[in-house]
C-alpha cells in the first residue's frame, strides 16, 4: 500500500527539526484566556499580546458581545445553510447594505471568512482565458483563489509598479481580461502598497484592479476605508476585499464594488455557494463593531501612535524592522534556530508575538511578526521593546 503521508516527508523533517530545538510548539500556542484586549493567560502567565491582529481591540467590545448574545437568544446560533440554498437571513442583507454604504459602493457580498472572500471573488471573476497579475508577496488566499480560477498567473515584484507595468505591456495582445491584485498592508511585513500607482497603470493597460485591505480596513484612511482611501484612489479600485477578523474582531469577509456584474457572482462563486453562511450572532457582533469603529476614530489615531512607538522602540533596540511604520512590525532575523530561540525567550519573558518561518516569509528569512493595537498603553509597548532589547543582547553575546 502506498503511504498516503509519504508526501509530507520534507515537512515532517522540518517540523521534527523545529520541535527538537523549541521547548514549545510555535504553531500551537494556547491563549488559555484573554484577560483584556492586550493581555492573555499563556502557560499560566499574564502575557502581553503583540501578535493578534486585533488592531482596534474590538474582539473585546462589550457592545459587540451584547449584540451577539441578544441575537443568539432571539435568532439562534447558526443558519445551517448556504446563502444560495437556505442560509440567507435578513441580517446578511443588512450587513451587506451597511458595508456598501460604509465604502460608498453600489454592491457588497459577504463571505464566511476573509479567506473565502478572496477565493470566492477571484475564482468568480477570472477563468482560464484570463490573466491574473499578483504581487509576489500575496497572501495564500490570493494564490489559492488563483488556482481555483484556472487563470494564467503572472507574479510581479513586490510593491513594484515598474515591474507590473513591464509585465502588463507584454500582454497587450492577450485577448483575456487582466486582473491585478495587491494588498493594502502586507500581513507579514507591514509594507504598504502603492495602490495609487497601480491605479494609473491599470488605466493605461485596460486592466481591472482588486485590493485586499484585510490588514488596512479600519486601520488606515480618515474613515478607516484602508490604503485606497489614504492614497485618494478609491475610484480606481474595481474590487475591494477584506475581512472582519482583524480590525472588527469577529470573523467573515467581504467584497465591495461598483460593477453591476457581481449579481451573478453569487451564482458562480463556489466558496460563497457551497458553504454555510455567517451565523446571526457573528453578523450582529460585526455590525456593532463597525458602529464602534465609526464612532471612535480616535482608535485609529492611537493605533498609529502606537505603531510609531513600537517601530521606533524596536529600531532603537538595534533590531532590523521594515521601513514602513504600520501596525504590523516585523523583526527580521538571519537563521531559523536564532528566530526560534528568540521567540521562545520573548514568550518566557511575557511577550507573545508570531514566529513566521520560510517559506511563508518574503526573502526566505525568519520574522518575529508583531502587531500592535490601539488598546496597548505606552507602558505596555515600552515593556515589550525592553524585553526585545534584553533578549537581543543575550543573542548577540
Ligand atoms: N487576506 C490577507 C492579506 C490576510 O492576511 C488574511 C488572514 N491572515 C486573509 C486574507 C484571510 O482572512 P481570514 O483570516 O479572515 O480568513
Amino acid at each position: 500500500m502506498i503511504d498516503i503521508f509519504a508526501k509530507h516527508a520534507a515537512l515532517r523533517a522540518a517540523y521534527d527539526g523545529l520541535t527538537a530545538v523549541s521547548p514549545r510548539n510555535p504553531f500551537e500556542v494556547v491563549i488559555e484566556r484573554p484577560l483584556s484586549a492586550t493581555v492573555g493567560l499563556i502557560e499560566g502567565r499574564e502575557t502581553l499580546l503583540f501578535g493578534t491582529n486585533n488592531y482596534l481591540g474590538l474582539s473585546q467590545s462589550g457592545h459587540a458581545a451584547e449584540a451577539a448574545i441578544e441575537t443568539a437568544r432571539t435568532m439562534g446560533v447558526g443558519t445551517t445553510g448556504s446563502r444560495i440554498a437556505n442560509g440567507t437571513f435578513g441580517l446578511h442583507r443588512k450587513l451587506e447594505e451597511r458595508l456598501a454604504s460604509f465604502f460608498g459602493r453600489k454592491h457588497c457580498m459577504v463571505f464566511s471568512t476573509g479567506y473565502q472572500a478572496n477565493l470566492g471573488t477571484i475564482s468568480a471573476l477570472v477563468n482560464k482565458d484570463d490573466v491574473l497579475l499578483l504581487d509576489a508577496d500575496s497572501h495564500a488566499s490570493i494564490y489559492d483563489g488563483a488556482k481555483l480560477s484556472g487563470a494564467q498567473v503572472i507574479r510581479f515584484r513586490h510593491n513594484d509598479p515598474v515591474d507590473l507595468e513591464k509585465r502588463l505591456a507584454r500582454l497587450s495582445d492577450h485577448p483575456g481580461a487582466k486582473l491585478i491584485i495587491a494588498e493594502g498592508i502586507y500581513s507579514m511585513t507591514g509594507n504598504v502598497a502603492p495602490l495609487d500607482k497601480f491605479v494609473e497603470i491599470k488605466k493605461r493597460h485596460g486592466a481591472y484592479l482588486m485590493a485586499d485591505e484585510a490588514h488596512s480596513f479600519g486601520v488606515l484612511g480618515e474613515n478607516g476605508r484602508g490604503v485606497a482611501e489614504l492614497q485618494g484612489c478609491e475610484d480606481g479600485i474595481d474590487f475591494v476585499v477584506g475581512t472582519f477578523s482583524k480590525s472588527l474582531g469577529t470573523v467573515g469577509g467581504y467584497c465591495v464594488t461598483d460593477h453591476d456584474g457581481v449579481d451573478l457572482m453569487r451564482l458562480c462563486s463556489r466558496p460563497y455557494m457551497f458553504t454555510a453562511s455567517l451565523p446571526p450572532e457573528i453578523i450582529a457582533a460585526t455590525l456593532a463593531a463597525l458602529d464602534d469603529m465609526v464612532a471612535h476614530p480616535e482608535l485609529r489615531t492611537r493605533l498609529q501612535d502606537n505603531a510609531a512607538r513600537l517601530h521606533a522602540g524596536l529600531k532603537a533596540a538595534g533590531l532590523q524592522t521594515g521601513e514602513h511604520v504600520s501596525p504590523v512590525v516585523a523583526v527580521t532575523l538571519e537563521t531559523v534556530p536564532q528566530a526560534v530561540g528568540f521567540w521562545n525567550a520573548l514568550l518566557e519573558n511575557g511577550v507573545y508575538v508570531n514566529l513566521s518561518l520560510p517559506p511563508a516569509t518574503p526573502d526566505n528569512r525568519p520574522l518575529l511578526r508583531c502587531s500592535v493595537m490601539a488598546a496597548h498603553s505606552p507602558e505596555e509597548i515600552d515593556q515589550a521593546t525592553a524585553v526585545f532589547k534584553q533578549v537581543a543582547e543575550h543573542f548577540r553575546d
